[in-house]
């Protein structure tokens, strides 16, 4: 939050803020801030913005209880963009979506993370028609050798020309590998800490 150095007179007083979840990195919203909107924002902790429609301070949430809970303030290459990490209370927009930016927004990478949390979930409290909860009841040794089996099955796609199927055995490859970390008690963080640590090197 500190090395701001926004200049407000190239700005001509507004400077841009763009808001994004901290967590799926989502786009939320766009809005503008003036030098004491940004103070606020900083003191508060909460997004404040300067709203040009009704020429006043504007928290946003103030009135839906809807605050942005900021984490992180980054200024940009020239000094005349805001691009602020925050956690959003509950929807952004008003018109009760999650973004303004509601299509072609998220990640897909991002779902591996909503993923876990059901595999997790799954682990946590074991529903009867649950297939990830059937794996994690049967064992570690046996959710491993499940691996072992799409691995396999990966392998024989590999050879032929079928995009489908292979895409079929990618995903169940994933999913199995997925539930194998969860049921050794690991997180896909800590493989992707391994994976920058060789990467650095
Ligand atoms: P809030 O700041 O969420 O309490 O909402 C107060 C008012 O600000 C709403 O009635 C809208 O007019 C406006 N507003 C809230 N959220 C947004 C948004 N994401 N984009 C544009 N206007 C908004
Ligand atoms: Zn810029
Ligand atoms: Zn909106
Ligand atoms: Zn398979």
């Amino acid at each position: 939050m500190n090395n701001l150095n926004i200049d407000f007179e190239k700005v001509n007083g507004l400077v841009p803020a763009i808001i994004q979840d901290v967590n799926s990195r989502e786009v939320l919203m766009l809005g503008y801030m003036n030098q004491q909107a940004l103070e606020e924002s900083i003191a508060t902790g909460k997004v404040t913005f300067f709203s040009r429609t009704r020429q006043k301070l504007w928290t946003k949430g103030e009135t839906s209880g809807n605050f942005l809970m900021i984490h992180q303030i980054e200024q940009d290459c020239d000094a005349d963009t805001l691009l602020i990490q925050a956690k959003p209370v509950g929807p952004v927009c008003h018109k009760g979506d999650d973004t303004c930016f509601a299509h072609e927004n998220k990640s897909r990478t991002f779902f591996i993370d909503q993923l876990r949390k059901v595999i997790k979930d799954r682990r946590k409290n074991p529903a009867e028609k649950s297939y990830t909860a059937s794996l994690f009841a049967a064992g570690i040794n046996k959710v491993a050798q499940k691996v072992g089996e799409e691995a396999v099955e990966i392998v024989i796609e590999a050879k032929d020309n079928d995009k489908q199927l292979f895409m079929g055995e990618a995903a169940d490859l994933l999913f199995h590998y997925l539930v194998l970390l969860e049921a050794k008690g690991y997180e896909l963080d800590e493989v992707m800490d391994v994976l920058i640590d060789r990467h650095q090197k």
